[in-house]
């Protein structure tokens, strides 16, 4: 497994091997469901690239950019045993030069849910995975339904720039109790970790509501928000019962929807999601 810095590297050794190319782009401290887009990548490509960089233009909070979990020797050793053939790991000044203003607006899907609630979020995150394509031009690259918003914003992204790759969604990995993995578990106390299981819950409840004809997403939302709000360290940023594609909010269920909702554990943002169908 290589590991390099710059751009040029990246190329280089891309472009070295002519087979396909998996790629999955992260901003590290890697787990599970990062590991489960390396395991897909591994089995559909000749060679699998891996990128970690935690990039400051898709946080709109200073202090949430500053306490993000860092690893790196870590992610390099589970990314070695997990079979990554090459990993870029660039400085901030190497994504972002001086005199960088170029970014990608994927303008209707990023602007309700995660896009409402975090200023600028999708505008960083298109730009950079615009500009991650752009250096492994992959063959395919790997992102996780955890991040149901995202996914489709790249997807939509893809499409309306004609990258000549294609996008890969893979499913939510959760832990024993159904909490989705993400790096920023890591930064839950005992006790906000135990009530992080809400969010599955929720979305569990309002799921089974509607297996049993609850149509209604005025119901299931309110549903969603008593299960959280019988915790005490919780605090709902947004629930949400939207369209599967454009993500706008629904009134009633037709055949499936997005169940999906972010929310404050102490202080770490959590997010997860459902689709519901018939
Ligand atoms: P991140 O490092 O949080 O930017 O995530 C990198 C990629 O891993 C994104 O495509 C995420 O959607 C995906 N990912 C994060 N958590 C999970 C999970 N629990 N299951 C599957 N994929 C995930």
């Amino acid at each position: 497994m290589k590991v390099v810095k710059k751009i040029a590297d990246v190329r280089q050794l891309r472009w070295q091997q002519a087979g396909t190319w998996g790629l999955i782009p992260t901003m590290g401290f890697l787990h599970k469901g990062h590991l489960s887009l390396v395991e897909a990548a591994r089995e559909a490509n000749d060679f699998v690239g891996v990128s970690i960089f935690v990039n400051p233009i898709q946080f709109d909070q200073a202090v949430d950019l500053e306490k993000y979990p860092r690893d790196l020797d870590r992610d390099l050793k589970l990314l070695e045993t997990a079979g990554a053939d090459l990993v870029w790991v660039p400085a901030a000044a190497e994504v972002y030069p001086a005199n960088f203003q170029t970014y990608v607006a994927v303008e209707k899907l990023s602007q309700p849910l995660e896009g409402a609630a975090r200023e600028g979020h999708f505008r960083g995150v298109a730009t950079v995975v615009a500009l991650i394509f752009n250096v492994f031009q992959p063959t395919r690259a790997y992102f996780g339904e955890k991040d149901a918003q995202q996914l489709r914003v790249i997807r939509r992204m893809v499409s309306d720039l004609a990258f000549n790759m294609e996008v890969i969604g893979c499913a939510t990995v959760r832990e024993e109790d159904g909490l989705a993995m993400s790096s920023r578990n890591a930064r839950l106390s005992a006790e906000a970790r135990q009530q992080a299981i809400s969010l599955h819950q929720a979305l569990q409840t309002a799921c089974k509501a509607f297996e049993n004809g609850e149509q209604d997403a005025q119901k299931l939302k309110t549903m969603m928000r008593k299960v959280i709000d019988e915790h005490t360290l919780t605090k709902v940023d947004y629930v949400s019962v939207a369209d599967t594609e454009t993500l706008q909010e629904l009134d009633k269920i037709g055949n499936q929807a997005l169940l999906s909702l972010a929310v404050f554990v102490d202080d770490v943002r959590l997010i997860d999601n459902i689709i519901v169908s018939h």
